[in-house]
């Protein structure tokens, strides 16, 4: 079934509830409505997810498991470190996560699932943060152009701004390496 999902429903996100009703959502949410992406909101941009989920054919610790299906898009802008001028920086991706209803069940899991999520059973998650996150650590932490003498699309004016604006979790992501 395919449904659109409210800001709010995907922050109150009941996991095994859509796994069970075997969903396909998709949610737009303006990203001056969330809560780190707004610092590089583009114009009226919003972020697009589609969301569905798959049954996995593992079984861990006697436990069925569920795979969430994302797929992702955004237009941020960011600003080029080398000349100063505004840079729409476009997020894509598609990727899968398996769920475990435990600490224990995700411990059952081959080495080769790095990434995961844990979520009890009637758990409600922060979906829309847990994206959030996803894209600011696939963030460039030096945004630059690939040609700066290009006329650029987006945001002259913006410049005059001329805020800074850092990669908050570029500090993290340098632990992460
Ligand atoms: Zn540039």
């Amino acid at each position: 079934m395919n449904r659109v999902f409210s800001k709010e429903q995907l922050e109150n996100f009941d996991v095994w509830g859509f796994c069970k009703n075997n969903d396909i959502i998709g949610c737009q949410v303006a990203l001056t409505d969330t809560r780190e992406l707004s610092k590089f909101a583009h114009q009226d941009g919003v972020l697009s997810i589609e969301l569905a989920s798959q049954k996995n054919a593992n079984i861990f610790a006697g436990q069925e498991t569920f795979e969430l299906n994302f797929h992702i898009s955004t237009i941020l802008d960011l600003q080029c470190q080398r000349c100063l001028e505004n840079l729409a920086w476009h997020y894509e991706q598609e990727f899968s996560l398996p769920i475990f209803r435990s600490e224990k069940q995700a411990e059952n899991a081959p080495e080769t699932v790095e990434d995961f999520l844990v979520c009890e059973q009637a758990e409600k998650i922060d979906l829309l943060w847990f994206i959030e996150e996803e894209i600011l650590l696939a963030m460039p932490m030096i945004a630059k152009h690939e040609n700066c003498s290009l006329p650029q699309a987006f945001g002259k004016e913006k410049n005059n701004l001329a805020e800074e604006k850092e990669n908050p979790f570029a500090a993290l992501k340098q632990l992460l390496k």
